[in-house]
């Protein structure tokens, strides 16, 4: 699905509308209340009605579209251009490209794409795991070589080798914290956890209550040893921050973790052809985000 794709197929609210229907009710539009069966009323905006508990609504009620007055055709568009943005899009990209009358609203709206992307299951990772934690945004302000970390925040990366990824903002890269994510990420039967030798991760390793551990000397420049290295969690990293490069300068520490589901989200579906259809399927099915809650 590419761009021209969605602008011929979706081109109007009725088209975007039925792809909708079918996605958040693939047996059939129910009741939201009831479960019950509803019957589709001839309004403008196509409500769906229950003569159970006398309720309507429309396809979009409840979801991340709710309240939104922007035409299904952009929200569509926006999808596909943040689904096609390996490094991610900014607002102002977005509205810009999209015409969208003011910045609050395309950044509200991506942000409601990247809430829907957030909502998913997060199975334990077995096979081979590679852990690693890098930092992002601030400003070394210091001269010297060595790079300032006390004001970045830090961005941990667990990935199994050709499999998933997950990306945390975590508060620190201390024992106990990456312990806490071990545990939280990785199975019992994981065969072996690649790290670095930063003094940290035999540690939390251990803590974690994992025996299977093999590390990399980054600090003697050492970065492959065998099928020792932590290479393909270092990939998604560098992708990351070519994408913060870009929006930084607009993306505070408060939506980090946002931002991350988002670049977890598009990297682990990176080979599927239906991922606007499974982007589109999250947002129907997503909790409401509202502006008050993004904003508190
Ligand atoms: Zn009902």
């Amino acid at each position: 699905m590419n761009l021209m794709d969605v602008n011929t197929l979706f081109s109007t609210d009725a088209k975007c509308r039925e792809l909708l229907t079918r996605l958040r009710f693939p047996e059939g539009p129910r009741c939201l209340r009831c479960k019950g069966p509803v019957v589709e009323l001839e309004t403008e905006k196509h409500l769906f009605y229950c003569k159970d508990c006398d309720y309507q609504f429309s396809v979009t009620a409840g979801t991340v579209f709710n309240d939104s007055h922007l035409s299904l055709a952009t929200w569509f568009a926006a999808t596909l251009l943040l689904c096609e943005a390996k490094k991610g899009m900014s607002a102002c990209q977005i509205q810009r490209t999209l015409g969208i009358g003011g910045y609050k609203t395309a950044w509200y709206l991506c942000h409601r794409i990247r809430h829907a992307m957030a909502q998913t299951d997060k199975p334990l990772l077995d096979g081979t795991v590679e852990l690693d934690a890098t930092y992002v945004g601030g400003v070394n302000k210091g001269k010297g070589r060595i790079a300032r970390v006390d004001n970045k925040e830090v961005v941990l990366g667990i990935r199994k080798r050709n499999g998933d990824l997950r990306f945390f903002h975590a508060s620190d890269a201390k024992a106990g914290t990456l312990a806490k994510f071990i545990r939280e990420n990785i199975s019992e039967d994981v065969d072996v956890i690649m790290t670095d030798d930063a003094s940290a991760n035999p540690v939390a390793v251990k803590k974690a209550g994992h025996k299977n551990h093999k590390t990399i000397k980054h600090s003697s420049g050492v970065y492959v040893m065998g099928d020792v290295h932590t290479n393909t969690v270092e990939s998604a990293f560098s992708l990351l921050k070519r994408g913060i490069m870009g929006t930084w300068h607009r993306l505070s520490a408060k939506h980090l973790a946002a931002y991350l589901e988002e670049m977890e989200f598009r990297f682990n579906r990176r080979n599927r052809p239906d991922l606007f259809l499974d982007t589109l399927r999250h947002m129907v099915t997503a909790p409401v985000l509202t502006f008050q809650k993004l904003t508190a």
